[in-house]
This record gives structure tokens, C-alpha cells and sequence, in this order.
């Protein structure tokens, strides 16, 4: 490589640890919202490829100029929108070093630092949750990804035990199998199902009660009427109310059917990491599978979800690329995912893991917690505003009296810019929901967002 190539790249770097210090430098004081439109940044970034090309630092200075105003302030310590964590400083200095390694990580006699960093992230995640210790871990791109993984795994093995060979005898002829879901489970679980071949108007739906829970004695009822090969969908943290399917009444009931138990716990399964939020997850352990992600309460950055299977010989039935049965000691993550070539996404979630410790990781999720506990408090000090579920993990969901106020309030704190939430429909109501998911997240910005709302109310 010529001098001029190694300085450009040089350059490159530095112009980008510049532009992300200046970056994480205005996220206490900028909007959280972002003040530019699609269609502005489409202006800003338009117009034909450039005949001619320029020097590596100049092109991350633009980028860093231009993009500035369509920029949302989600590592801040204000943005509560959907379930979107932070990056906590290991992870995000972590991700620089994987793109800088540029390693393949979906062989293990490729790349033997990145696979053994992540083997042992899967290894320190599996011991949080209290998972059995074999079980395999796939990291894929998120909870989307992760519940499609475990999923096409248990619809391989419930097809298996009747006697059914997917790989090499297909779909068309097979026994159908019934996907079981709650009434509030989240849309990547319909999506994974229709990606598997399964539409919305063949799954079995259980009601739930009031915080979004699946009912024991309703799927008791629907699965002492179902046939056939059964799979059924769990979750762990309700995207609106947080709460937790009971999984120590649920599980066995699944079980005593023949059932796989899979379990979305996109952000809740780490609530079985603090041992003050533990008992929520009381009993998830039985489970066949479970989906979860670090980009959300770990707080590594995008993407990095992870596919957790009991038995690892389901994961590689599902998913091997070769025709051998392989074995596990010698297991590639391509073999229990359905991605070939990937970058190292595990590898900052564990340096999110090694710098945070044990305590640390009970520390954040605890006040994940309790910040969560503080912000519903505030709002119900609020004239006008009513918190809507039992905030016993990290949601908080509300509403003003009539549901175009609700609205309107929510579109109001978007422009004001002081904190970020989103919108929600709940029981058919408009609804407001904060989100805790961040470590950047302090008393002072609770106590900046709950007077920015009281001030907008009144207003
Ligand atoms: C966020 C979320 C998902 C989807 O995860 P992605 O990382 O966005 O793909 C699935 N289930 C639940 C409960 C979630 O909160």
C-alpha cells in the first residue's frame, strides 16, 4: 500500500473520531427529535454519483455536515421511543474495532478471535438469564431475525417428532403446524410466522388480560383442541405495559400438549439478570427457545440480536450448511443461523458485558427500572394525565382524557425537542408510551421530561 493511501485512511479515521466526539458532545442540548425531513436529507445527499471521487476524510466530513440536521438523539439520554437502547461507551468503541478487523464471523476456522468472543458473549448471556449452559446462541441482526431463527428451528423439530424430514421432503405435504400466540405479542412474531409460511388467519390467538399477559386457563382450553405439531409463542416484556407472560403456569401446560415453548423476550429477558426483577422471569428457564436482543437493555449498538435454542442438534437440524451432521465443538455460527458471511456483531456486546461486570449489568437494568418508576410517578403528578399499566420493568404508557389529545401532546413533545416518546394504541385508545432502555439515562433528564410535558399540558 502506497504512503498516500495509508495517509488517506489515516485521515479517514481521524475525521470520524472527530465528528463522533462532536456527535455524543451535543446530545445533551440538541433536539431529541430530528429537525430536518426524509425529503431534505434526500436534497442534502442528492443528486448524481460524482464522476470524480475525493479523499476519505473529506467524505466523512460531509457526511457528518450534511446528515447533522436529520440526526435523532437515541444514544442521549432523553429518547424514549420504542425500545431503543443507548450505546454504552465499551460497545460502541468495540464496534469500531469490528469494522476495523473487517472479520467474517460466520466461520470459526476463519476468524478464531471474533468466534471466540462471541461464543463466550452467548456463554456470559445464557448464565445472566440462567439458561442452560449448552444451549446454542446465534447472533443475528435483531429480535425480528432472532424469533424468525428459533422459530424456523421449532417448526424443523416439531416436524422431526412426527416423523416428518422438512429439509428434504418441503412444506407442501407436511403436517400443519400450529403456531400458538398470545393476543399481545409483538408484529415481528405474525412476520416471522408468514416468512415461515404461515399466514396471520391460521394462528391460534389467546386472549390476554390487562397488562397484555397471556391467560393459562384460555390456552389450556385452545390447546386441549389442537392437533398436530404445535409451537407456542411466549413473551417476555410487552412492548406497552412490560409485562411478563407467567411462564411457571404457561410452560408446562404447553409442554403437557407436546408443544415447543418459544419465548420473545426482545428486552425482557434480561430482567432475569437482576435478581430484584428476576422473579418476572420466573420459570422461563423451561422453555425451548428464547429471542432476545443486546441492542436494546445491553446497550451495544446496532444490530445485534441473539437466537437462544435448548438443544443445540435442533439449531444445526434447522440451519447446517453442509449435508454432515457436525460436531458441536467444532460448531461455525453459520451452521444455527440462516446467514452466511457477517460482521462481528457479538464481539460489542461483549466488551459491553466485560466493562459493565455482573454489577454493572444488574446496576443498569435496575435503573432501567427505577427510572421507569420515577417517570410515572412525575407524569401522574401531571394534571390531566393517567399512567395506563403496572410499571413493574421498564414501560410506562399514559394518556390525556380523549384520545386526539393524547395525540396532540405526543406530536407536541416531538417539537418541542426536550425528550422523545412514541405513540401507541392500547384496549383501542390512543396512547403515549416512554420507553427506558438507555444507561445514558439520568434523574435529571426524567426531571427535564416530566417538566417539559407539565409545561405542554398546561399549555
Ligand atoms: C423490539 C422487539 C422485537 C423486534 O426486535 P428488533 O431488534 O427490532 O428486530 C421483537 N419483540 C419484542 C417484544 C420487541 O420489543
Amino acid at each position: 500500500m502506497d504512503e498516500r493511501t495509508v495517509d488517506d485512511r489515516t485521515r479517514g479515521l481521524e475525521a470520524a473520531h472527530r465528528a463522533a466526539i462532536d456527535f455524543l458532545g451535543s446530545l445533551d442540548e440538541r433536539p431529541v427529535w430530528p429537525r430536518a425531513t426524509l425529503d431534505e436529507m434526500m436534497s442534502a445527499f442528492g443528486g448524481p454519483l460524482p464522476e470524480e471521487g475525493t479523499d476519505a476524510a473529506s467524505v466523512i466530513e460531509e457526511m457528518a455536515r450534511r446528515g447533522d440536521p436529520g440526526l435523532v438523539a437515541i444514544p442521549g439520554g432523553r429518547f424514549f421511543g420504542f425500545v431503543i437502547g443507548g450505546t454504552h461507551p465499551a460497545a460502541l468503541a468495540a464496534d469500531w474495532l469490528v469494522s476495523t478487523w473487517d472479520q467474517n464471523s460466520g466461520s470459526a476456522t476463519l476468524t478464531p478471535t471474533t468466534v471466540a468472543m462471541e461464543r463466550i458473549a452467548g456463554q456470559w448471556m445464557l448464565d445472566l438469564f440462567g439458561l442452560p449452559e449448552s444451549a446454542s446462541v446465534g447472533f443475528v441482526t435483531g429480535g425480528q431475525m432472532a424469533n424468525f431463527t428459533c422459530l424456523a428451528t421449532a417448526r424443523n423439530a416439531v416436524l422431526a417428532r412426527s416423523g416428518w424430514n422438512l429439509s428434504e421432503r418441503g412444506l407442501r405435504l407436511a403436517p400443519a403446524v400450529r403456531f400458538v400466540v398470545g393476543a399481545d405479542r409483538h408484529g415481528s412474531i405474525d412476520r416471522a410466522a408468514r416468512f415461515l409460511g404461515i399466514g396471520t388467519d391460521e394462528l391460534v390467538v389467546i386472549e390476554s388480560d390487562d397488562q397484555g399477559r397471556m391467560r393459562p386457563g384460555a390456552l389450556e382450553h385452545a390447546l386441549g383442541q389442537a392437533t398436530g405439531p404445535l409451537i407456542v409463542c411466549l413473551q417476555a416484556g410487552e412492548v406497552h405495559t412490560g409485562a411478563f407472560d407467567d411462564f411457571a403456569a404457561l410452560i408446562p401446560i404447553a409442554h403437557d400438549h407436546g408443544a415447543w415453548v418459544h419465548v420473545d423476550g426482545a428486552f425482557g429477558l434480561w430482567a432475569a439478570a437482576s435478581p430484584s426483577l428476576r422473579p418476572l422471569t420466573e420459570g422461563m428457564g423451561l422453555a425451548d427457545s428464547w429471542a432476545t436482543d443486546a441492542h436494546k437493555t445491553l446497550n451495544a449498538p446496532y444490530d445485534c440480536g441473539m437466537a437462544i435454542v435448548r438443544d443445540p442438534a435442533d439449531s444445526i437440524a434447522a440451519f447446517r450448511t453442509g449435508g454432515d451432521y457436525l460436531v458441536f465443538t467444532s460448531l461455525d455460527p453459520w451452521d444455527v443461523t440462516p446467514e452466511l458471511s457477517r460482521r462481528a456483531r457479538g464481539v460489542p456486546a461483549w466488551a459491553a458485558m466485560r466493562s459493565l461486570g455482573r454489577q454493572g449489568i444488574t446496576r443498569l437494568i435496575d435503573a432501567l427500572h427505577e427510572n421507569a418508576m420515577a417517570m410515572a410517578s412525575g407524569l401522574a403528578s401531571v394534571d390531566g394525565i393517567r399512567i395506563l399499566n403496572d410499571v413493574d420493568y421498564t414501560q410506562v404508557m399514559f394518556r390525556l382524557d380523549s384520545d386526539e389529545a393524547t395525540r396532540a401532546l405526543g406530536e407536541a413533545v416531538l417539537a418541542e425537542g426536550t425528550a422523545a416518546l412514541t405513540g401507541a394504541a392500547w384496549r383501542g385508545r390512543a396512547a403515549l408510551r416512554c420507553s427506558m432502555s438507555s444507561w445514558a439515562t439520568t434523574r435529571d433528564d426524567i426531571d427535564r421530561t416530566v417538566g417539559a410535558i407539565r409545561t405542554l399540558v398546561a399549555g
